[in-house]
């Protein structure tokens, strides 16, 4: 079957994961297609979810400024394409772009830019969630959801948190989500994919979020399989990357199929 040629809709896409090596290249010429596979792209066998995050970091290194944020958002409009992709919601934390000086603002008015074009010369609808993370203090949470108000009126349509959810409380977020409730944005939340059916429960019952990013280990707990299924929240479910970050071992043990 031609997977490529499918139409799809692409709900759960990080900007900072996609850099293709064509764009790479551009924003740092001296850098070889070995150097790009090796630090850019997660190999099939890491260790856990935190080796896979770590792939992240030259991207974000490298999209400090509007040109590229601008060149790497085009950039995965191209590969949409190819992908046969009629609508995509991409994602990523504009907080982490401001280490050479770009406001918030100038960052996701960057991004939003690039979609605008990127829509305009492919046909693809785009939109954009704006991720907290987890790691991130109540500060820096609430002034990620606060430019998702800010930018409500053009193409940021909701709000994720992010990251490694091992290891770091949801207390420092609480605001965060509270405000997004108060003011109607729509959220979503990763949960239950380096942690089990607990992450889920605590993060539908003090985030509400409408979608689940990956919840795929909520099938340890039939209660909240139940409750996901009554309540409609929508797994965001990416099996390729659940086997890359060891949530299952090979792809018949994946909990898509129960
Ligand atoms: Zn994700």
């Amino acid at each position: 079957m031609d997977l490529a040629g499918l139409p799809k809709i692409e709900l759960h896409l990080h900007l900072d994961c996609s850099l293709s090596f064509e764009v790479v290249k551009r924003l740092d010429p001296a850098i070889s297609f070995e150097e790009y596979r090796n630090s850019f792209v997660a190999p099939v066998n890491c260790l856990d979810l935190s080796e896979y995050i770590k792939r992240a970091i030259p991207a974000i290194q490298l999209m400090q400024s509007e040109e590229a944020l601008e060149a790497v958002t085009l950039d995965l409009f191209e590969q949409l394409a190819r992908d046969s992709i009629l609508y995509a919601e991409i994602r990523f934390a504009p907080l982490e772009h401001t280490r050479e000086g770009l406001s918030v603002e100038e960052v996701v008015r960057s991004v939003e830019r690039a979609v605008q074009r990127g829509i305009r010369e492919t046909g693809i609808e785009v939109r954009v969630i704006l991720c907290t993370l987890r790691h991130y203090n109540a500060r820096q949470s609430l002034q990620t959801v606060e430019l998702v108000e800010q930018f409500r009126t053009g193409l940021v349509v909701g709000f994720d948190i992010a990251a490694d959810e091992a290891g770091y409380p949801i207390d420092a977020h609480l605001a965060a989500f509270q405000y997004a409730q108060r003011h109607g944005i729509p959220c979503t939340a990763h949960a239950g994919e380096a942690c089990g059916a607990d992450s889920v429960w605590e993060t539908l019952e003090h985030f509400h979020p409408q979608r689940i990013g990956h919840g795929v280990r909520s099938v340890e707990d039939p209660a909240l399989v139940e409750h996901l299924a009554r309540r409609q929240i929508h797994l965001e479910v990416c099996p390729t990357s659940n086997l890359q970050t060891k949530v299952f071992r090979q792809m018949c043990d994946h909990s898509i199929g129960r």
